[in-house]
Order: structure tokens, then sequence, then C-alpha cells
């Protein structure tokens, strides 16, 4: 398939998920657009079939429906089942490819044997009657073979299009095996390997690498409070803060719970403590809002440790040293940014 051809497949795809985001009136998020995406796409067959049985019942997709089935069908714990489904759809998408085109070339041949008989009974003299035999089975051979050419052309056209949805569900697989489903950063595995390649880069070359580490403050007793998925809304929003305040070369992650990591390469310790402030600052001048009640919730902060390439640094090393800073910023008492050389950049003021 051409670029331009798959450009237009998938956009088609995109817009398809966005009407169903608007005809249901879901909030056009990265899950509700990857679960709306994949029905359009419809290379999931459980999930369509699952989100017909809801509109045949309903009528509508509500937001649970949508977050229960994305749990059920889209997860990443699922990943497994869909790699299966993939690699069996391709092996039946070949094994039938294989035996249109043996079926092909066999005919071929026996054509080819059958017009050199032809011809050389012709040339020998033959009948008025059995010459006009032999160019009708001829005849009917030819339309045989082009018969079965069509037959192959459309087995072709239809695996074409198997293909592209498959090739559409691995990449949706991949964006899925890095990406948090909670807050769309990447995953630790990620950062695992984005760290280890990032050390291995900074060690050869004579550019700088920072790494910060974040932590929410207090956010145990803002889930006991709130409720866990009032807690969860408050990570998408750090995630987002950021997301918003890094360069796209920078990689962030969802580190553990409620920490997030990220990577700035070509970065200097300066420059990073930069970022460590602007993601600080973001995060701490959001009002926060129950969404389902409306009721302020006031702010949250988060403290920030960072740690800048040494000569000689491990991963492990580098996480250390931010981990320390990070530790050194919730003992100078938090919503603050601790970086091995400056000890405060950012200081608590004017939230609880
Ligand atoms: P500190 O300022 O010292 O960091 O205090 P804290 O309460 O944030 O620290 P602690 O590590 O004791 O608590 C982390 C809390 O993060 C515990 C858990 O309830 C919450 N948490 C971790 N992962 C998730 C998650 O995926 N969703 C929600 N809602 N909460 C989470
Ligand atoms: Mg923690
Ligand atoms: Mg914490």
């Amino acid at each position: 398939m051409t670029k331009r051809r798959e450009h237009r497949r998938t956009i088609g795809i995109a817009e398809a998920a966005l009407d169903h985001l608007k005809t249901h009136e879901l909030p056009a998020t990265p899950r509700n657009f990857e679960f709306w995406y994949a029905y359009s796409a419809g290379f999931n067959r459980s999930l369509n079939r699952a989100v017909n049985a809801v509109l045949e019942a309903k009528g509508r997709i509500t937001l649970d429906d949508v977050q229960r089935l994305h749990e059920v069908f889209l997860s990443s714990e699922h990943i497994g089942d869909r790699i299966e489904e993939i690699g069996g759809t391709a092996s039946r998408e070949i094994a039938a490819l294989s035996e249109g085109i043996e079926q092909i070339l066999a005919e071929t041949a026996q054509y080819g044997a059958q017009l050199a008989n032809t011809v050389a009974y012709l040339g020998s003299g033959a009948s008025k009657g059995g010459s006009a035999a032999a160019l009708h089975e001829l005849i009917e051979a030819t339309q045989r073979i082009e018969d079965r050419k069509r037959a192959l052309e459309a087995r072709l056209a239809r695996s074409n299009a198997q293909f592209s949805a498959l090739r559409t569900n691995i990449e949706s697989i991949r964006y899925e095996s890095i990406c948090d489903p909670l807050t769309t950063l990447s995953v630790r595995r990620h950062f695992d390997l984005a760290i280890q390649r990032a050390v291995d880069e900074a060690g050869e070359q004579v550019v700088p690498l920072s790494l910060i580490l974040t932590d929410i403050d207090h956010f145990k007793q803002f889930n006991d409070r709130y409720g866990h998925q009032t807690g969860d809304q408050v990570l998408r929003l750090v995630a987002q803060s950021a997301k918003q305040s890094i360069k796209s070369l920078d990689i962030a992650c969802r580190y553990g719970g409620e920490e997030f990591a990220i990577i700035l390469r070509d970065t200097t310790e300066t420059q990073a403590v930069k970022v460590g402030e602007r993601i600080r600052q973001a995060v701490m001048t959001r009002e926060l809002v129950k969404r389902s009640t409306d009721e302020p919730l006031g702010h949250i902060t988060i403290s920030v440790g960072i740690a800048t390439h040494r000569a000689g640094d491990t991963p492990q090393s580098m996480i250390e040293r931010a981990d320390a800073c990070l530790y050194a910023a919730k003992r100078a008492g938090r919503n603050c940014v601790v970086s091995e050389s400056m000890p405060i950049a950012g200081v608590a003021r004017d939230v609880a």
C-alpha cells in the first residue's frame, strides 16, 4: 500500500473515531480516542462485538462502558492474546495466498503444455474438425487461467486490506506496550532502556544529560480524603504538566505509582532545574476540581530531585543521586526543586 493510501486510510479511521466521540459526547482523551480508533479500524473483532452489543441494548456508550471495555479488550494485560490473534490471522492469510499462488502456477504449467501440444497438433496437418476442437479446448483453458488470475487478484486485495489492519493493530500494541494507560507517559520498562541508552551516549560524547525525578507531596493523604479515582485524575494532571513543560526529545516516564522520571538529553543542570521549576509551578497553580461533583479540591504540589551525568556514571548511580535530591527536597519542606549543586531552587509558598 502506498504511503498516500495508508495516510488516507488511517485518517479515515481517525475521523470515524472522532465522530464516535462526538456522537457519544465523550471527552477526547487519548484512551477514549484509542478505544474508538480500535473500534473504527475493526481489527479487534471481540471489542467490536462487545461495543455493538452495548449499542444494541442501550443505544449509546457511556464513559463507564468505555473504561470497562477498554480494560477488558485493550488493556496491556491482553497484549499476549492480541499478538496471538495477529499471528493467527497473518498465518491464515499467508497460507491462503500460498495456496492460490501454487494453484495458479500448476495450472499455468498445465496450460503451457496444452498450448505446446495444440501447436504441434495443428502443425501436423490435423483435420478441420480436429483443429476446431483443439482450439476450442485451448480457449476454454485460457478462460480458466483468466478466472483463476482474477480470483487471485481479489484474494490479494483482501489480504492487502487484512495486512493493513494487522499493521494498525501492531502499531497500537507497540504504543500500548510503551505507554502507561493512566497517564500516557512511557512505562518503567521503557524508562530503563531509555536511561541506559542516554547514559551510554553521554559517556561517549561530551553532551550533558540530566535526570529529573518527581514525587507528589502527601499524595496518600489526598487519596484517602478524596478517593483513588480522584487521585488518578491528579496523576494525569501531573503527567500532563510534565509533558507540557518538556521538549519533544525529552522522555517522560511513569517511574512508580506517583513518581515520574524525565530524561533530558543535551541538558545541563541549570537548564534541568528550570524545567523542574516549570513543572513544579505548573502543578501547584492548577486548581483541582472533583469531576463528578465540581467540588473544589484545592491544590497539590510535587517535590523534584535532579541529577546530572558525571564521568563513570551508570543509570543506577544517576537514579540514586536524583533520588537523594528528591529526598532532600522532601526534607526541605516539599514543593521545591533540589539538584546536586543547587540545594533548593523552589520554595514552598502560598500552598498548604
Ligand atoms: P510524600 O510527600 O512523602 O511523598 O507523601 P506521600 O503520601 O505522597 O507518599 P507515600 O509514598 O507514602 O504515598 C504514595 C501514595 O501514592 C500511596 C498511594 O495511595 C498513591 N498511589 C500510588 N499509585 C497510585 C495510583 O496509580 N493511583 C492513585 N490514585 N494513587 C496512587
Ligand atoms: Mg512516593
Ligand atoms: Mg509522594
